[in-house]
């Protein structure tokens, strides 16, 4: 079932396009990763969604109606972040939650209980300015969820947060998919947000890049390397195009449409003792680059 639906959207600034002819859904229950680098067109995709900006082509739905209609079901951490800070972590959370409509009995069990899954239940009484920076960011993340929304848009969520603080927060994005919510994600840091998505649109000066299945991308854009620890490495085995020794071990390359299973199996009908076998997965950003700098090359062959 689909919860988004982005048709040909397009939202310029002046003269500037920064989101051009964008194309994309985004199904009940899923992490959907809306990637690519810093002024790429994410947060603007994402505010247009969200009724703050109005398209000047195209259409969005948000379940099934226009941007705005569906404000209880929707939460969105907007990249600049704001709260009350001279007012206590609970009353911030209830009086978000109750702008949405929850009443206070209700808003202040579901409070409690983000607060606790967030760790920041010792600080429900404290005024917001006094926490440090990390759980100023984890409280936000929560008071974007308080009403509990069915969708979640997350813009940059791990911007600026310390390591620690990024597996907290990856776990609770984590958490929340488990229950069931949709899940935008918005981030520049590919490599850190992809083990988290279930689909991706990866988009690049407005326009997108690559968009499905990451498993189904990374199938695709496999770079085809395998890295095996064997005593040696036969001249001829199947598909194998170069062999590097590397610490003990070896790095094959395969040429294009070969499969490292077929280079196991020969391997092993060799009676070859393999104590390691690995097909090397590719960070998305890898495949980002190769990707955008390819294009650019065909722009420069038509120029
Ligand atoms: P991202 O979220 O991917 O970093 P943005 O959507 O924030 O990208 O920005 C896309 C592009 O639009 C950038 O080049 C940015 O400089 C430009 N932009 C964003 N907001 C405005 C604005 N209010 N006026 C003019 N240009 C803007």
């Amino acid at each position: 079932m689909m919860i988004i639906q982005v048709q040909d959207l397009v939202k310029r600034y002046g003269d500037f396009v920064a989101v051009d002819h964008l194309s994309f859904e985004v199904d009940r229950g899923e992490i959907f990763g809306l990637l690519g680098p810093n002024g790429a067109g994410k947060t603007t995709t994402i505010r247009v969604i969200m009724d703050i900006l109005q398209p000047d082509a195209g259409s969005v739905t948000v379940l099934g109606q226009p941007p705005g209609r569906a404000k209880a079901q929707v939460g969105y951490l907007p990249e600049e972040r704001g709260l009350y800070r001279k007012l206590k972590v609970m009353d911030n959370l209830v009086y978000l939650a109750e702008l949405k409509g929850m009443s206070r009995p209700a808003a202040r069990e579901r409070a409690t209980g983000l607060l606790e899954r967030i760790q920041l239940e010792d600080w429900a009484s404290r005024k917001v300015k006094d926490l440090s920076q990390g759980m100023q960011q984890r409280l936000q993340l929560i008071a974007s969820l308080v009403h509990d929304p069915e969708v979640l848009f997350l813009d940059e969520p791990f911007q600026g947060l310390d390591p620690i603080n990024v597996e907290r927060v990856k776990g609770f994005v984590a958490g929340l998919h488990q229950e069931g919510k949709t899940i935008v994600l918005s981030s520049h840091q590919m490599n850190l947000v992809e083990a988290l998505c279930d689909r991706i649109l990866l988009i690049n000066r407005g326009q997108a890049v690559l968009y499905g299945p990451l498993a189904e991308i990374k199938r695709e854009h496999a770079p085809n390397a395998i890295r095996v620890r064997v005593s040696h490495v036969p001249t001829d085995l199947p598909g194998v195009v170069e062999v590097e020794p590397d610490d003990g071990a070896f790095n094959l390359a395969l040429a294009e449409g070969a499969s490292p299973q077929e280079v196991l199996r020969a391997l092993v009908d060799r009676d070859m003792q393999v104590q390691s076998f690995e097909v090397s997965p590719v960070p998305l950003e890898d495949i980002f680059v190769a990707v955008v700098s390819g294009e650019e090359e065909e722009d420069d062959g038509l120029a």
